[in-house]
């Protein structure tokens, strides 16, 4: 392979292919640290909107650095992986009081929650560090270029992937270079049917010569998956709902807002059940939950089955410590994370609740 000829194929099939994203209008490095933290795990389509919002009420570090944790985790709520906004605040801080950003992978690496492939991404982008980015698109690429064994998941492949993808890298412009070879792999070298005859390099694909497109990387084998429940109790009155906030120390989402819940015990089905659960002032309203039906969350391995309970009633006891009458129409700008937002949606269908909305 002629590497300068490699570059400028996918330096210039970048510059006409590139998908026009809001993160890619400058260089700015805190436009830039703020994307590469949302896309990790996630996909571009569901962060764009998170993004135009998060930018819009924390334009700068500094307002970042100065807000309440609590109104980032409500910007950021449905986006997913929580400890992701937590260390962004976290590293906020600590930017605005260094008063600079770091300006390599290396001092990137020193911030909580950035690793190498964040610091390598920020620092390639937004200070022309030639260092190269290895995500699970740019593994895929190199691995079918170079048809390289191991599933996609593997430390040898992404090892080897590591050493190749650093030779390659364009040292004139390593922030294009790296995008380019992810978008690369986002839109045309794809897990399924990629489109070799689109691709700018595909005369030095050896997957593509050899007939092992499909076939490369190897699919990785399954994660075993744990099944966890959770039994949830939405108590309504009026225009209220009782909900409380995880300790900082919860092992779910902690600092979230939910209904009352309660982790892997079984469905209360008796009075007395409910009468074990419930904080003490709260029985006398609450001897007779209606059962809503399920919601099905997926967190990382765990899948979370909860079975929904609502009650609406005429009276509002003192909300214990942690615990808050809100009115439903304040929720969606709480820090409600997805798998409580499910539950809400699928409760506000029933005829007890129907007299109001939940977004
Ligand atoms: Fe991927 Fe096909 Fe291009 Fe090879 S030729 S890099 S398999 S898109």
């Amino acid at each position: 392979m002629n590497k300068s000829t490699f570059q400028k194929k996918i330096l210039v099939w970048y510059q006409k292919n590139k998908r026009p994203l809001p993160w890619r209008l400058n260089q700015d490095p805190y436009r830039v640290w703020i994307s590469e933290i949302m896309l990790q795990q996630t996909q571009v389509q569901t962060v764009i909107p998170y993004y135009e919002k998060f930018l819009n009420r924390f334009p700068t570090v500094l307002a970042l650095a100065q807000a309440k944790e609590e109104d980032v985790l409500a910007c950021w709520a449905g986006l997913g992986y929580y400890r992701r906004a937590r260390q962004l605040h976290v590293c906020a801080k600590n930017i605005a009081n260094q008063n600079s950003f770091p300006n390599n992978a290396k001092d990137w690496q020193q911030l909580p929650g950035i690793g190498p492939y964040t610091a390598s991404a920020i620092a390639s982008i937004a200070y022309n560090e030639p260092i190269a980015v290895v995500d699970g698109n740019v593994i895929r690429v190199i691995a079918r270029l170079y048809a390289l064994t191991g599933h996609a998941k593997s430390p040898a492949l992404k090892s080897s992937v590591d050493t190749i993808a650093q030779t390659l890298i364009a040292p004139k412009q390593p922030g294009d270079f790296n995008q380019a070879m992810m978008e690369l792999g986002a839109t045309v070298c794809t897990p399924q049917s990629p489109q070799c005859h689109l691709c700018p390099v595909h005369q030095y694909c050896s997957a593509y010569q050899q007939g092992k497109v499909e076939t490369i990387p190897a699919v990785p084998p399954k994660k075993k998956i744990q099944q966890i429940h959770r039994t949830v109790l939405v108590i309504l009155n009026k225009q209220k709902v009782l909900i409380q906030q995880r300790p900082a120390d919860a092992k779910w989402l902690p600092q979230f807002y939910t209904p009352l819940e309660w982790w892997n015990t079984a469905n209360p089905d008796t009075a007395k059940q409910w009468q074990d659960l419930l904080p003490p002032n709260f029985f006398k309203i609450c001897k007779t939950p209606v059962f809503m039906g399920k919601t099905k969350h997926t967190i990382t391995d765990h899948h979370i089955t909860s079975s929904i309970f609502g009650i609406a009633t005429t009276h509002k006891p003192k909300a214990p410590k942690n615990h808050q009458w809100t009115e439903w129409d304040s929720l969606a700008q709480k820090a409600i994370a997805n798998l409580d937002r499910k539950v809400f949606q699928l409760i506000i269908k029933h005829p007890l609740f129907n007299s109001i909305a939940f977004k």
